[in-house]
């Protein structure tokens, strides 16, 4: 039996409260389905590292992690002490570019026994499943390139630029992974989100570029929508949609758009990943570190085991993924005394929750 070594990156606040239970249910997960997994845990990307050692990742980071099979984080940021650009882009944005992750994945779907946020037009609610959509967001290039200056800083002739960059081979590859994805899935349909209207030269390359790949793919309905109008329709109509994709700045809005459209911020997941796997890919929720909350142990796991779920179908086990989530959803379904943390209307601590996943998943 192969072993997967696995980084774990708690991070800060409540990514330190939720990290538990996420290594918990990967634990039943792992014992029932006979997978072998090796956590190795690293105290790097938090606060009290970088108030130690006035910087997020040790020197050597990537010698530490960067031959693990994954790398499973939690939270990172405390505003209070520290600026969220510098931890942000000081160890998680690290990750990200140093290690090709060039694909950031998030699905949105609708549990049971979560109420949706969001109604049908003729003020019914959706039903479970009903919301089932997966946003595929480019992750290292497009409008979050550091191209660009100032210049006459501070006079009245100042000016500021900053650059998109798109590239024929960053543009295509993550729109491969959104055609593969599609195709993999029964409604077969791709939607692309541009605004090529308003930004006239890379957003239609985007566009000639889908439209180039949509030849390959000819079972796949694609269409487009400009991201103004896209947006709109994710609230006005969530269950059209099958998987989304996006360059960086539109995919980031629309990837905190989609969860949101399904309820509680605390269930999403995300990862980032490097889908030829020459560098660990990186699962982490879509939460933050939640200082508001942190400390009190009422944080809701779900995010984190759900990215762990990921994870483990990332590493070629999709019967231990598929139990996972429906452990997750056995245990959202189950009305009654189930435990519910307070963002989901009960008052369950995160480890009631994170064990009851856990008992189901071994079970
Ligand atoms: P980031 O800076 O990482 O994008 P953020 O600081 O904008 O994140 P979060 O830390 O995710 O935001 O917190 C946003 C709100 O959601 C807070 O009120 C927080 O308490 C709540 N929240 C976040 N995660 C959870 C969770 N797992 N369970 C319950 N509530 C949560
Ligand atoms: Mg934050």
């Amino acid at each position: 039996m192969k072993t997967h070594r696995i980084a774990v990156v708690a991070g800060d606040g409540i990514g330190l409260e939720v990290m538990p239970e996420g290594l918990r249910a990967l634990e039943a997960a792992a014992s029932r389905f006979g997978i072998g997994l090796q956590f190795d845990h690293f105290d790097f990307a938090c606060w009290p590292y970088y108030e130690r050692h006035g910087q997020m990742l040790p020197d050597d980071w990537k010698e530490q992690i960067g031959s693990h099979d994954a790398i499973y984080f939690g939270a990172v940021g405390w505003p209070e002490k520290i600026p969220d650009h510098i931890s942000l882009w000081g160890s998680l944005l690290r990750f990200r570019r140093e290690f090709d992750q060039y694909v950031n994945l998030r699905p949105a779907r609708l549990l049971p026994g979560m109420s949706a946020p969001l109604r049908r037009r003729d003020g019914t609610p959706y039903a479970p499943g009903e919301i089932d959509m997966w946003i595929v967001r480019e992750n290292t290039e497009g409008e979050y390139s550091s191209v660009g200056g100032r210049m006459f800083e501070g006079s009245e002739r100042e000016i500021v630029l900053q650059e998109t960059v798109m590239s024929r081979h960053g543009v295509d590859r993550v729109l491969r992974f959104a055609f593969e994805l599609a195709q993999s899935r029964p409604k077969q349909h791709l939607t692309s989100a541009t605004k090529s209207n308003g930004i006239a030269i890379t957003m239609p390359y985007w566009d000639e570029r889908v439209a180039a790949m949509a030849r390959q793919y000819p079972g796949v309905h694609v269409d487009q929508f400009h991201i103004d109008i896209l947006c709109a329709h994710f609230v006005q109509r969530p269950d059209c949609f099958d998987v989304v994709v996006a360059s960086n700045l539109f995919g980031d809005i629309l990837s905190d758009l989609g969860p949101a459209c399904t309820g509680t911020i605390g269930v999403a997941p995300s990862a980032n990943l490097n889908p030829e796997r020459r560098h660990p890919s990186l699962f982490e929720p879509v939460h933050g570190s939640a200082p508001d909350i942190a400390g009190r142990g009422i944080a809701n796991p779900i995010g984190q085991i759900w990215c762990g779920a990921m994870m483990l179908d990332f590493l070629g086990h999709r019967k231990a993924h598929d139990a996972l989530l429906q452990a997750i959803e056995t245990v959202l379904a189950s009305g009654g005394d189930a435990p519910r943390t307070p963002d989901l209307g009960g008052r369950a601590s995160t480890a009631d929750l994170g064990r009851a996943i856990a008992e189901v998943v071994g079970a």
